[in-house]
Order: C-alpha cells, then structure tokens, then sequence
C-alpha cells in the first residue's frame, strides 16, 4: 500500500476525536494545489507532540481543505530521548542536523553560546520548526524533538536539572569512558557538545563540576556535526533495542 501524504496541524488546531478540521496555509496549498488530492482522498495529520490520524478530504476550499477523521491515534511517548545541547557555530549543516535530529527520533536541541563560538544563538527560528515538520512528514516520527536557544553555559547547567543523566562530550584523553548505546537507552538524557572550535577548559571545569559525566567517541577528532550525528545515532539504536 502507497504510503498517505502527510501534513502537520499544530496541536491548538485539533478539536475533538470525531470533529473535523480545517487545513489551512502552506500545508494546506501543498495538499490541495501542489499535490491536487481528490475529495474522498485519505490523508495522515499529525501533530508532532504524539498525535496523529487518518483523516478524509470531504471538502476542498481555495485556502483551505476540510479533513473528517476516520482514525485518530496518541502514540505513547518515547521511553528515551536524548537531547543534545551544541555549542553555536556558523550556519554550516544546521538544517541537516535539524532534519537528523526527528529521522533519530532526538528528545530536543539546544543551542548555546560557547566561548569558541562564532556568533550568537538567535531564538528559535520557524525555518527551524519548519525543517523538523518537513522531516517528520517524510519519516514519520509523530513527535517533533524540543528546540532552545541558550545564551550560555549556564543555562546548560540549568537545563541539565530537566534530566535523567547529563554528558560532556569530551574528545580529550581524559574522557576515559566510551558512550554506550545503553547510556542512553532510556530516560532523558542530555549531552553537550562543543562548537567547532572546542570546549574552553573553563567550559570543561564548570560542566564536570556541575556532575557532566565525560565520555568519548573514540580516538578520533570529530567535527561538530559528526560527534552530533554520532550521538544521535547510539542514542536511537540503544532506545529501539531497549523497547524490542
Ligand atoms: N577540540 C577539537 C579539535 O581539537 O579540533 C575541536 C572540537 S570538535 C570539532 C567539536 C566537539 O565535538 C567537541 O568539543 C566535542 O564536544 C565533540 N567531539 C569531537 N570528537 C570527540 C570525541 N572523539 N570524543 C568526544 N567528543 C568529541
């Protein structure tokens, strides 16, 4: 069976398990202009915090299609997520790790001003909420990960009370201990990640003060988006083996 096109509707946009709702806006002209659906068509709406639906086109608009459910589901939250707080750098594969941060099923990210940083976090930009909804309509994951923008190290540590366990991912030699899968399988997590130009030692200090736990990803300097991509990826295998 084809695979239904998906759209998201923000959460505040559903209304009750057997009442239909509007489509409007972008998502809306993709389905009715861009893709030209035919009225009776079944389509999927989700609405990236765990709830989505098999919905039927019963009436197309100009600027807006009426969508009547026919199947409405709460997935249960995920029973790990990890979320990676990185240190600022220039625009450099920012949409890409977006976009891999709802493929692996991430629990968030943060973004954070280093003092290697080159520039400054702004807040969170909706071309950023828009790469993650682009993302979750082609691999379905019905939750979109949380994203933040933090002015410094010291809202990192805030952060990090929100959290089952917290890393500091170190490429120093001093960081002896290997991450696992199994670190992160389940529970929240939290692990930050330096900027392109690395950690200052002043970073280090607060962070192992702080109880960071340092662990390595092996003898190799990774770049910023790799040690992220990385991470992600442990986290995903350890949290689906530990729900199989
Ligand atoms: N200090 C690095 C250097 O000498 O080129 C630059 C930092 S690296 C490009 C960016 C971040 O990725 C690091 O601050 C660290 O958080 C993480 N990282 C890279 N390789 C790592 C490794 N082997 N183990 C743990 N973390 C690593």
């Amino acid at each position: 069976m084809s695979r239904l096109n998906s759209f998201y509707l923000p959460p505040d946009q559903w209304n009750g398990p057997e009442e239909s709702v509007f489509l409007e806006g972008p998502e809306a002209r993709h389905l009715l202009q861009v893709l030209r659906t035919p009225v009776g068509s079944e389509v999927r709406l989700f609405d990236g915090q765990g709830r989505d639906g098999l919905f039927e086109l019963t009436e197309a608009q100009r600027k807006r299609a009426l969508l009547t459910p026919r199947r409405v589901t709460h997935h249960e939250p995920p029973i790990a997520g990890l979320t990676l707080a990185l240190g600022w750098n220039k625009a450099t594969r920012r949409g890409w790790l977006l976009e891999k941060s709802v493929e692996l099923r991430a629990g968030g990210l943060a973004f954070w001003r280093a003092r290697f940083s080159q520039g400054t976090p702004p807040p969170v930009k909706p071309s950023w909420e828009e790469k993650l909804v682009q993302a979750a309509k082609q691999c379905g994951n019905p939750w979109l990960p949380s994203l933040h923008s933090l002015s410094g190290l010291e809202q990192v540590v805030r952060l990090g009370a929100n959290y089952d366990r917290c890393f500091l991912l170190w490429e120093s030699t001093d960081a002896q201990e290997l991450l696992r899968p199994s670190m992160l399988a389940v529970g929240r997590s939290l692990a930050v990640v330096g900027p392109e130009g690395g950690m200052a030692p002043e970073e280090v200090s607060i962070l192992l003060n702080a109880d960071f736990v340092p662990v390595s990803l092996g003898a190799s300097i990774l770049r910023w988006e790799t040690a992220a991509l990385h991470c992600l990826s442990l986290a995903h295998y350890g949290s689906t083996r530990a729900q199989s």
